[in-house]
């Protein structure tokens, strides 16, 4: 049985935010067993945003995903929900002296060296995961998401730019494949629209070190790229951290055909609210002690 995670030890990380342009400064602490991870405002006191799809702003999150309480909002926490959900970390609070988490490198490859080294506490309580009861589809326009029940967290991704920027990648979660497969893959824009990014008030943190930027034919800063599909590996590493938008991790088989913040969250919010999902607290994501699978046990009913 795995058990529930959380940080040894506080931590900071400072940068700027890639949409605000603010310098921020990210502190993740330690939460104890069952709290989940919530993101704290302290720059206005005591406000405090669970990281669940429930808090999500559906007009705001287009080129981030924003949390909006009804007074506070926290911008672009999607690299920091993926790299969580690539450590199946369950506990943690994410303390945020502003309205938008740092870019970073614009992949989740520091949030992952980061955590990494100031260690990972197994806690006493196991680690229970929704489990999806049944095959769905959601259709918006061009954008299409399924999902089946899996006994791991699968996903087939393509995203669809015209003939020359047409990608797809499979991932199968584990520690292992976060890290190699996901975490370096860098944010990405096309020159065409920062000038329009930047009217709508957006991108103003953005710059060739922390985004690959497309040019007419090809990549303004292609030593930046780390894959040569880093594009569409990027856009799981973003569904990675909108699909941990729950109070626990999911795990099913999921395809998804030209997604966005909003369609992965809007899909998320309506497999939660449709009683598609149930608990389990076995996967085979690590299989029990002595175990060659999942046992599937202790279905509990779902709390909110
Ligand atoms: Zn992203």
């Amino acid at each position: 049985m795995r058990k529930q995670r959380t940080i040894e030890k506080s931590v900071v990380i400072r940068g700027t935010g890639l949409h605000s342009g603010r310098e921020a400064s990210l502190t993740l602490h330690p939460a104890p067993e069952n709290h989940g991870i919530v993101f704290h405002r302290s720059d206005l006191g005591s406000v405090y945003i669970p990281a669940h799809v429930r808090f999500v702003s559906a007009d705001r999150s287009t080129l981030s995903t924003v949390l909006f309480d009804g007074q506070a909002a926290v911008q672009t926490i999607e690299h920091l929900l993926s790299a969580l959900n690539g450590l199946y970390i369950d506990n943690l609070v994410a303390e945020i002296n502003g309205p938008e988490l740092p870019i970073l490198d614009g992949s989740s490859r520091n949030l992952l060296e980061v955590i990494l080294v100031t260690g990972i506490v197994e806690q006493r309580k196991a680690q229970t995961f929704y489990r999806v009861a049944r095959r769905e589809e959601f259709v918006s326009g061009n954008k299409f998401l399924s999902v089946e029940p899996s006994e791991k967290f699968e996903v087939d991704y393509e995203i669809d730019f015209g003939p020359e920027l047409l990608q797809r990648h499979r991932f199968t979660l584990s520690e292992v494949s976060y890290s190699s497969e996901i975490a370096k893959a860098k944010t990405f824009c096309f020159e065409s629209d920062i000038h329009k990014m930047r009217a709508m008030g957006l991108a103003r943190g953005g710059s060739l070190t922390n985004a690959l930027v497309m040019g007419k034919d090809s990549l303004l800063n292609p030593e930046q790229q780390t894959y040569a599909d880093e594009f569409v590996r990027h856009k799981i590493l973003d569904f990675l951290g909108d699909i941990r938008l729950l109070d626990r991790p999911i795990v099913g088989k999921f395809v998804v055909r030209r997604g966005g913040h909003a369609f992965h969250t809007e899909c998320l919010r309506s497999l939660w609210e449709n009683g598609i999902l149930y608990l389990s607290r076995e996967s085979s994501a690590q299989p029990a002690e002595g175990g060659s699978g999942v046992t599937l046990t202790d279905h509990l009913p779902i709390s909110r």
